[in-house]
C-alpha cells in the first residue's frame, strides 16, 4: 500500500467542526471488505454530527470518522469473503446488522434491533478508505454516474418512501423538498404517479423540485394552504398517498387534515418533538400511516439501481461539488440549506 495513514474527515473531540487529519488505515478483518472511497456526499445526519446537536452528543463517541455516503472500488478482502474483485465499483449499506434478532432472521433485515449505524456508532466513509462487512457492500450497477452512486444511501431513503405504497395513478403529496423529498418526487414521475405537489419553506429547493420535475405544484404552506393548492390542482377529494420528508410538525398535520378516505402516508422525516395529529382524521378516513427507516435490504438498492438504469434522472439534484480537502465548504452549502446533495471527491481517481 505503501503509506500507513490517509486523509479523514474526523471528529476529534466534543463539540462543533471537523477535522482534516491523516489517521491510521483501517485494518480489514475476516468477513470484511476495504474500500478505496471516491467520492461522498454529505447528509443531513453528518451535519448534525457537524454541529454537534444534543443527539450528536448522545450518541456519537469520539475522536471517529464521520460519514455514510460513497462510491468506491474494491480494494481488499478480508479473510473469507469471495465473490469481489479488486477494482470493483460499489457502494455500501451503512446500517451494519446483527444477523441474529428475530427481524434479520426473518428477512427483514432493515428492522434489526441492533443496527450499528456507519460514521455514526463507528468509523464511516469520510477518508481514502473505508472498511464494512461484506455483507454490507453492494456492486454498482452499469451505467450509473458515479456522483449518483456517492448519495444511494439517502436515494434509497426516498425509492424505500416512495415505493411504500403504490402510487402509480395516485396524487401524491410530499412535504419537504431537501434533497430526499426531491429525489421522491422524481421517483413517484417515473413511477407513473398521476398528480405530485411538493412544499417546502424554502424558495430555492421548491425551484429544485420545479427543474427536477417540471409538471410538479410547488407551494410554500405559509403562502398557499394545503386546501387552496388542492383547490389549484384540482384535487378534490384529498390526496392519495402522502410522503412525510420534512419532519416538521406543522407539515404532518396538515397532510393528515388533506388526505383523501383511505389515504396512504409513508412517514420519513424525524419530527424532534412530539407531533399531535387529529387522530379522530385518521379512523374517520381510514388512513394508513406507516414510518420508514433506512432502505430494505437489499430490495430497495435492487429497484433504484433498475429505475436508474431505465431513465430516472436524479443528477439535477446535485447542487455542489467540492475536493474533501474543501469540506468546511460543503458544510457551509448545507447549512446554509439552499443546497440539494454536496459531492465530496477523495482524490483516488474517480
Ligand atoms: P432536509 O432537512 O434537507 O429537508 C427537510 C426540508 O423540509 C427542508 O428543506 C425544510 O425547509 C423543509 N421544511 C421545514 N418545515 C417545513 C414545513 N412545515 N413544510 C414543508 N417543508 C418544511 O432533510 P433531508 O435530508 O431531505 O431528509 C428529509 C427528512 O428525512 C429529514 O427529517 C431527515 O431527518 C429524515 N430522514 C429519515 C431517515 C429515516 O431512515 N427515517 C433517513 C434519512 C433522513
Ligand atoms: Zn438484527
Amino acid at each position: 500500500m505503501g503509506k500507513n495513514t490517509m486523509s479523514a474527515l474526523v471528529k476529534e473531540k466534543p463539540g462543533p467542526g471537523l477535522t482534516y487529519a491523516e489517521v491510521p488505515i483501517p485494518e480489514v478483518g475476516a468477513g470484511q471488505v476495504m474500500i478505496k472511497v471516491l467520492k461522498t456526499a454529505i447528509c443531513g445526519t453528518d451535519l448534525h454530527i457537524y454541529n454537534w446537536d444534543a443527539w450528536s452528543e448522545r450518541t456519537v463517541k469520539t475522536p471517529q470518522i464521520i460519514g455514510h455516503e460513497f462510491v468506491g472500488e474494491v480494494f481488499k478482502l478480508g479473510e473469507g469473503v469471495i465473490g469481489y474483485k479488486e477494482g470493483e465499483l460499489v457502494s455500501g449499506e451503512g446500517h451494519i446488522i446483527c444477523n441474529t434478532c428475530r427481524n434479520c432472521l426473518a428477512g427483514r433485515r432493515h428492522l434489526c434491533a441492533n443496527t450499528i449505524g456507519v460514521g455514526v456508532n463507528r468509523d464511516g466513509c469520510f477518508a481514502e478508505y473505508l472498511v464494512i462487512p461484506a455483507e454490507n457492500v453492494v456492486r454498482v450497477a452499469s451505467g450509473i454516474p458515479l456522483e449518483v452512486a456517492s448519495f444511494f444511501d439517502a436515494l434509497g431513503n426516498a425509492v424505500h418512501t416512495a415505493l411504500k405504497f403504490d402510487l402509480t395513478g395516485e396524487d401524491v403529496i410530499i412535504t419537504g423538498a431537501g434533497p430526499i423529498g426531491v429525489m421522491a418526487a422524481i421517483v413517484c414521475r417515473h413511477c407513473g404517479a398521476k398528480k405530485i405537489a411538493i412544499t417546502d419553506y424554502n424558495e430555492h429547493r421548491l425551484e429544485l423540485a420545479k427543474e427536477a420535475v417540471p409538471d410538479i405544484w410547488t407551494a410554500d404552506p405559509r403562502k398557499v394552504a394545503f386546501g387552496e393548492l388542492r383547490k389549484k390542482m384540482n384535487v378534490c377529494e384529498g390526496f392519495d398517498i402522502g410522503l412525510e420528508m420534512s419532519g416538521a410538525q406543522s407539515a404532518f398535520k396538515d397532510m393528515v387534515e388533506h388526505m383523501n378516505n383511505g389515504g396512504r402516508i409513508a412517514l420519513l422525516g424525524i419530527h424532534s418533538g412530539k407531533t399531535a395529529i387529529n387522530w379522530d382524521k385518521v379512523v374517520f378516513k381510514g388512513l394508513t400511516i406507516m414510518g420508514i427507516y433506512g432502505r430494505e435490504m437489499f430490495d430497495t438498492w435492487y429497484k433504484m439501481m433498475s429505475m436508474l438504469q431505465t431513465g430516472l434522472d436524479v443528477s439535477k439534484v446535485i447542487t455542489h461539488r467540492f475536493d474533501a480537502k474543501d469540506f468546511e465548504k460543503g458544510f457551509a452549502a448545507m447549512q446554509n440549506g439552499d443546497s440539494g446533495k454536496v459531492v465530496l471527491d477523495w482524490g483516488n481517481g474517480g
